[in-house]
């Protein structure tokens, strides 16, 4: 069976890869060149199912458990960063770290010595904090371009215009693309910026809680540090509004003041895709498999997704008359 995938975002690319670990033979159209433009471009990289389920249903946090090492034994050694997740409030805010630690499991409360000895540039800036120990985090853009890469080293072919009637399937990962055409699929605007500076130092994701502008700042090294993300009702893909940047801004100045003197080096928009429940779909109708729907957990769900897909495509029900 000839198999094309439609979209290379992090679903596509997760899809493809589990495909090819099956011996199925893939073509992957994608009209961007390289994988910048995507929602997965613009992404934190936090694998962080157990911080999801304050606000995710049990589904998220059960099918984003296999995610982490799912994504160690597809990149190499080093890409994938278990160090954790760091959740802090200021202290007129401490009632949200409560209402977070009522609505979620898998942390333990740090007092303020022992978020100076994880994080020690946060030392005597917060009193408390939860810390999250097995989640983990990477690099997206990292992770996309090997997952590619890795595909093209095997024969994959990649094209912005490939004959689908070529193909015995498609999987369609076209993600936000689909909003308008796939019923209930909408767009969560994301807006998102990288920070320089040597000022600060951190190991691992930050969340700082606030009633109105939640922040996560999350480390790719060498002083670069990824700022986000709005969560805005829209499928607006347009740049940055004045009002977002002020508030993430704002939100980095308070979790550490030297981020006031940080390079502002990059903004960027992601749209979300999502259906009303905010979980992911797979779905089957005659020659197409449909993944979408992956809201903020791109990262964390496209493992378990991939899998799911490929049992269906290596399964018996498709060769039992799905197929062209
Ligand atoms: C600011 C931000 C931060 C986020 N942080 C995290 C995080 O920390 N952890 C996490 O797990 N998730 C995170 N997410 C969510 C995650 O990025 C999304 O869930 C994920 O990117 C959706 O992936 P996708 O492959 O479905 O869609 P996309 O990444 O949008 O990919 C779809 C691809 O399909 C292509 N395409 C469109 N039309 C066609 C067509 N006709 N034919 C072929 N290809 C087509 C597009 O060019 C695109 O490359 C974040 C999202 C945003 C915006």
């Amino acid at each position: 069976m000839r198999v094309l995938i439609k979209g290379a975002g992090v679903a596509g690319l997760a899809a493809a890869h589990a495909l090819v670990a099956r011996g199925v033979e893939i073509a992957v159209s994608e009209p961007s060149p390289g994988v910048a433009g995507a929602a997965s471009w613009y992404a934190g990289g936090m694998l962080a199912p157990w911080c999801e389920r304050e606000s995710a249903e049990e589904a998220v946090l059960t099918r984003g458990i296999g995610a982490v090492d799912w994504w160690e034994a597809a990149l190499p050694a080093g890409s994938v960063h278990r160090d954790g997740t760091l959740i802090v409030a200021p202290p007129r805010d401490s009632g949200e770290l409560r209402r977070f630690a009522l609505r979620t499991s898998g942390f333990r409360w740090l007092a303020a010595e022992e978020i100076a000895a994880l994080e020690p540039a946060l030392a005597g800036r917060f009193r408390e904090a939860l810390f999250f120990p097995e989640e983990a985090h990477l690099d997206p853009r990292n992770a996309l371009s090997t997952l590619r890469a890795d595909l093209e080293a095997r024969g994959v072919p990649f094209g912005g215009d490939i004959d689908e009637s070529d193909f015995d399937l498609t999987v369609d990962c076209t993600g936000a693309a689909r909003i308008g055409d796939a019923a209930g699929l909408r767009g969560v605007r994301g807006e998102m910026l990288y920070l320089h500076t040597d000022e600060v130092a951190l190991s691992r994701p930050v969340r700082m809680l606030h009633p109105r502008i939640p922040l996560y700042i999350v480390p790719r090294g060498d002083g670069l540090f990824m700022c986000g993300a709005t969560m805005i009702e829209s499928d607006d893909a347009g740049p940055i509004t004045a009002r977002s940047l002020m508030e993430l801004l704002n939100a980095a100045y308070a979790l550490h003041p030297a981020f006031a003197e940080a390079r502002l080096v990059e903004t960027g928009t992601g749209v979300r895709p999502a259906f009303a429940d905010n979980l992911p779909r797979v779905s089957l109708q005659k020659n197409t498999i449909t993944v979408n729907g992956l809201y903020r957990h791109g990262f964390l769900l496209s493992p378990a997704l991939a899998e799911e897909v490929a049992t269906l495509v290596v399964g018996g029900q498709l060769k039992r008359g799905h197929a062209r």
